[in-house]
């Protein structure tokens, strides 16, 4: 089945040419419908299936279509719209990158946000307008506080390797930068193993009813 079929447009299946996919992958299969259509999701996928662009394509379609271009033309872009979280530096880096190869074609911008790094150069992108922030969950938390990134137009929340950021004890962050996301928004958590845990979060962070692959 090729790209085209999933409901991705030509900007996107052009991109996904360049790098050389030929078919989707399965969580590519069952996610990237799911969350064209808007709905929230909780899957299991490990690293190496293709779970980033299972996210990250759909996603850009949604920023990228037409009508929500016409929505608010001059505004669009100042705002965060998508927000993913991820439990590390070196995840960040590596999601940042495959948004950028995903987007080459679409007129969307992009950043990663992650500590142990001077705050200023994150502060000064994220005035320029963003829409696509991945970030790990303590430099968010800080960034937030002050006052340099700002959630009110956000869409779409993905939290990437959940059980990781549950076992090196984010939830406490995650919980608190959720709080200052509109109610309004889809929801997206991937895992590698679905525990209690993980599962309790996504619960938390999701109100309405989600697509359940895990
Ligand atoms: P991930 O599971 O997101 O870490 O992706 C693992 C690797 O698979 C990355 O290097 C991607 O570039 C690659 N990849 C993602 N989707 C496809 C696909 N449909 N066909 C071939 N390779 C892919």
């Amino acid at each position: 089945m090729p790209f085209a079929k999933l409901g991705l447009s030509v900007p996107l299946v052009q991109a996904i040419k360049e790098m050389g996919y030929a078919t989707p992958t399965p969580i590519q299969k069952q996610a990237i419908p799911v969350i064209l259509s808007g709905k929230d999701l909780i899957a299991t996928a490990q690293t190496g299936t293709g779970k980033t662009a299972a996210f990250v394509l759909p996603i850009l379609e949604r920023l990228s279509s037409p009508k929500q271009n016409h929505e608010k033309p001059t505004l669009r872009g100042k705002r965060v719209r998508v927000l993913i979280l991820v439990p590390t530096r070196e995840l960040a880096v590596q999601v940042a990158s495959s948004v950028n190869d995903y987007s080459k074609h679409l007129n969307l911008s992009s950043m990663v946000a992650y500590g142990g790094v001077d705050t200023e150069p994150q502060k000064q992108r994220l005035i320029e307008g963003i829409d696509i922030l991945v970030a790990t969950p303590g430099r968010l938390l800080d960034l937030a506080h002050q006052r340099a990134v700002h959630f009110d137009e956000l869409d779409v929340l993905v939290l990437d390797e959940a059980d990781r950021m549950v076992d090196m004890g984010f939830v406490g962050d995650i919980n608190k930068i959720i709080d200052r996301l509109p109610q309004n928004r889809q929801n997206l958590l991937f895992s590698a193993t679905m525990t209690d845990d993980v599962r309790a979060l996504a619960y938390d962070f999701s109100d309405s009813k989600m697509t359940d692959l895990a």
